[in-house]
């Protein structure tokens, strides 16, 4: 007898944003007849929302806080009166977002006592956002009689108290798994949770990246040895390009682990850039599939590469730092290494790219709004011990495919098709999958259309790999 298949299905923002939407979602649940771990994002905007409550607070504006908090709040109920007409499931669902709603407050109150926002903190706000949200879907499902339970996300994924970027430990967070989630699979329930929320061991909650609830579902398969990790969005998979630039943007049929976290790592929305390890470890694929178009098959991430030496997607990561660093005058440059590494582990930026050349050393960061936290420490720190430049508002346009090397003319074609790159930018080559440049901001959406045009809609290989899409992003 074939053992029952397993899959997670994750809804992002735009698939649960409403109850038309949330309907939707939850049609496609019941036709996957596998075991289910479905995940879930916040409605959309929901998160934007609080970590906005979060700062008005913090600076004491609070009829303006609780304001966004009240239409935030009218949204879920508004949900819960259009799809959950069971009068008691209606009830228990508007308590719990009537709960949330006082968690919230009491923070509110907190946070504009002290007149700080911590990172800390700002991740106890974000968290109900994924807790509203699975509640009026949990509640949804209820009333159609659906066999699920909702699980909380802070019980079973474990992580450090790196805030704003937390990061799972696997192994209390399997035995976690083990205990409380797998039971309820076996009893064949479908099993409802949160994605992007987590909480250390001592239970303060933390959250793992902006956009990580795609990482959860990666988690939630590699935990459970899924059969299929499957993200669905509101595109119909991986395309060749970001859509709200490049309207004419093809879809990859599939695309390779690899290739994907590359993508990811430079700067494709479309995947959290955590979520390729754990599905690699355990060899589950992931398919990006469009829950307001079924009828595509979305794109296949796995580690099967059918296409060899193609360029599969080009992606791109606005608000670039480039930092050149030179020793001071008499610094000895191991000591200088120390120093700077020292810099780096206490601000911890997002370190994109690293290169030293004679005795400089140039490093590239994606500017978040944790970078923005500890940049003038940051910038004083390094200026004690070298000579700098701090170079901003630069964009790295990064080119993903396999063997890159091996394209006949890749890098000529590059140059002949953006004439402007030559001028603006740094080059550096990476490894076989990717390829990535420097550039000024102004040249960058000319040259990603240039580049689009070269690589996907001129010299296109008659391949089954690219394909229309029939949705496009407004
Ligand atoms: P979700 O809320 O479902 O997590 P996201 O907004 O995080 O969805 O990710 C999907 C979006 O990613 C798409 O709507 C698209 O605008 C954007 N995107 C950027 N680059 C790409 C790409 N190469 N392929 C597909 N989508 C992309
Ligand atoms: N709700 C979170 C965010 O907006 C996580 C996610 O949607 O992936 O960042
Ligand atoms: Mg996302």
């Amino acid at each position: 007898m074939n053992k029952q298949k397993t899959v997670v299905m994750k809804f992002g923002g735009t698939s649960v944003q409403d109850s038309e939407s949330i309907g939707n979602v939850i049609n496609i649940i019941q036709k996957n007849k596998a075991n289910k771990i479905v995940v879930v994002s916040a409605i959309s905007k929901a998160t934007n929302s609080l970590e906005e409550i979060a700062r008005l607070s913090s600076q004491k504006k609070l009829i303006k806080a609780k304001a966004i908090l009240d239409l935030l709040v009218k949204r879920h109920q508004q949900i819960i009166n259009e799809l959950v007409q069971n009068k008691i499931f209606n009830k228990a669902a508007q308590n719990k977002i009537k709960d949330y709603r006082i968690k919230i407050l009491e923070l509110i109150t907190g946070v504009s006592i002290i007149n700080e926002l911590s990172l800390r903190t700002l991740d106890s706000f974000r968290v109900f956002g994924e807790l509203m949200s699975s509640t009026v879907i949990y509640y949804a499902m209820m009333n159609i009689g659906i066999n699920v339970e909702l699980v909380d996300s802070r019980n079973i994924i474990k992580t450090d108290n790196e805030y704003s970027r937390a990061y799972p430990d696997f192994d209390i967070t399997q035995i976690n798994f083990d205990s409380k989630v797998m039971p309820l699979l076996k009893k064949k329930k479908i099993v409802l949770a949160q994605g992007f929320i987590a909480s250390t061991e001592d239970g303060i909650p933390t959250t793992m990246g902006r956009e990580s609830s795609d990482f959860s579902a990666a988690i939630y398969g590699a935990l459970s040895n899924a059969d299929e990790i499957q993200i669905w969005t509101d595109v119909d998979g991986v395309l060749t390009a970001d859509p709200n630039l490049i309207k004419n943007a093809l879809k990859l049929a599939e695309i390779s682990f690899q290739e994907m976290e590359e993508l990811s790592n430079f700067g494709a929305k479309v995947l959290h850039k955590n979520s390729i390890k754990p599905a690699l470890k355990k060899n589950i694929p992931l398919r990006v599939l469009n829950s307001k178009n079924t009828t595509s098959d979305g794109t296949m991430i796995s580690s099967r590469l059918k296409y060899h030496n193609l360029v599969k997607s080009i992606t791109y990561k606005k608000n670039i730092i480039v930092l050149r660093l030179k020793p001071k005058e008499g610094l000895n440059q191991y000591v200088f290494w120390e120093m700077m590494f020292n810099i780096l582990s206490k601000h911890k930026p997002q370190v994109d790219i690293m290169v030293s050349s004679n005795n400089a050393i140039i490093i590239v960061i994606a500017e978040n709004n944790y970078t923005k936290i500890h940049y003038d420490d940051m910038r004083n720190e390094f200026k004690d011990i070298s000579d700098y430049a701090f170079i901003k508002d630069k964009v790295l346009i990064t080119i993903v495919g396999s063997d890159l090397n091996r394209i006949d003319n890749f890098e000529k074609r590059i140059f002949t098709s953006c004439p402007s790159i030559k001028a603006e930018s740094i080059v550096f080559g990476f490894n076989q999958h990717s390829f990535s440049f420097l550039l000024d901001n102004r040249h960058f959406e000319t040259t990603l259309k240039n580049l689009h045009s070269e690589f996907f809609e001129n010299h296109n290989k008659r391949t089954k790999l690219f394909q229309r899409t029939s949705v496009h992003v407004n």
